[in-house]
């Protein structure tokens, strides 16, 4: 797989009305976008850092991934996204050969339009990582 460079950094906030702020008037970042994604139980929020994004994750959902991961670890990075060349479902056959676990056997639909899928992060040292093109 050829990954071109890191897409997005992934962070788990209790609520992206108290975090916008923080991004806009403290690091002067302006967020461009806010999205729900229904599938996932979140609703994000983009700022463009170069050619990386920062998406900050609330749960819309108690039950939601984001909300049992700020319930055990609390808020911050959530996962790191890695943008493939080759596509998201060639890059997953080719780990999975490799033996690495996989969160999703296929790409699926993310926010901004991106087709996503997440590694295990028991093979990742931690990392909950994810592959993502535009689709
Ligand atoms: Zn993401």
């Amino acid at each position: 797989m050829k990954v071109s460079h890191i897409e997005h950094l992934g962070i788990a906030v209790k609520s992206l009305q108290d975090a916008i702020p923080y991004y806009e008037n403290i690091l002067g970042l302006k967020c461009y976008n806010v999205e729900e994604v229904a599938d996932q139980k979140v609703k994000t929020a983009f700022f463009m850092v170069g050619q990386t994004k920062i998406e900050l994750l609330e749960s819309t959902d108690p039950e939601g991934t984001i909300a049992k991961f700020i319930e055990k670890k609390g808020e911050g990075v959530h996962h790191v996204a890695f943008a493939v060349e080759d596509g998201v479902n060639s890059a997953l056959a080719e780990v999975a050969g490799k033996g690495v676990q996989l969160i999703d056997k296929q790409g699926r639909k993310g926010a901004e339009g991106l087709t996503i899928a997440f590694l295990h992060p028991k093979s990742t040292q931690g990392v909950l990582t994810e592959l993502c093109e535009k689709s």
